[in-house]
């Protein structure tokens, strides 16, 4: 099935980021545009821990693969510098975890942005 196809369903089915998107599961705003979302991660790990997700559903970076994906992607990216800039964050860490085993456990593209405590490297 074609990436668009599958998306579609995906966005009609059960995902609970895009029903974020669509505004049928509450979350915690703050940040929208055409392109993207961020809200309050629900069990923040760090004092500032703000989700930053395509409007677009795609499962994760393994299907940024075209113009308009790398587009949804890149601006996830902008809109978190304009995040960290608004909230005066001197450091920050920008997260997208793929694969299971990499510790995904919601699969539309997201991207953790952490401030607000001393980070520890290499991640566990
Ligand atoms: P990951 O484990 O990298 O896929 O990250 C998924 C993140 O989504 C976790 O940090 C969860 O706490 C967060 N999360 C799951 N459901 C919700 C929700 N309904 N609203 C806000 N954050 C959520
Ligand atoms: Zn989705």
């Amino acid at each position: 099935m074609a990436r668009g196809a599958n998306s579609f369903l995906m966005q009609m089915t059960d995902c609970i980021f895009c029903k974020i998107v669509a505004g049928e599961i509450p979350a915690t705003i703050v940040y929208r545009n055409e392109h993207v979302t961020a809200f309050q991660d629900l069990n923040p790990k760090a004092p500032t821990h703000i989700l930053v997700i395509p409007n677009q559903h795609l499962a994760s970076v393994n299907e940024i693969v075209d113009d308009a994906s790398a587009l949804a992607a890149g601006e996830c990216l902008r809109a978190a510098r304009e995040i960290a800039q608004q909230n005066n964050l001197g450091s920050y860490r920008i997260v997208t975890n793929t694969g299971a085993d990499a510790g995904q456990s919601v699969f539309h593209l997201h991207f953790h942005l952490l401030a607000g405590r001393r980070m520890a490297w290499p991640p566990g």
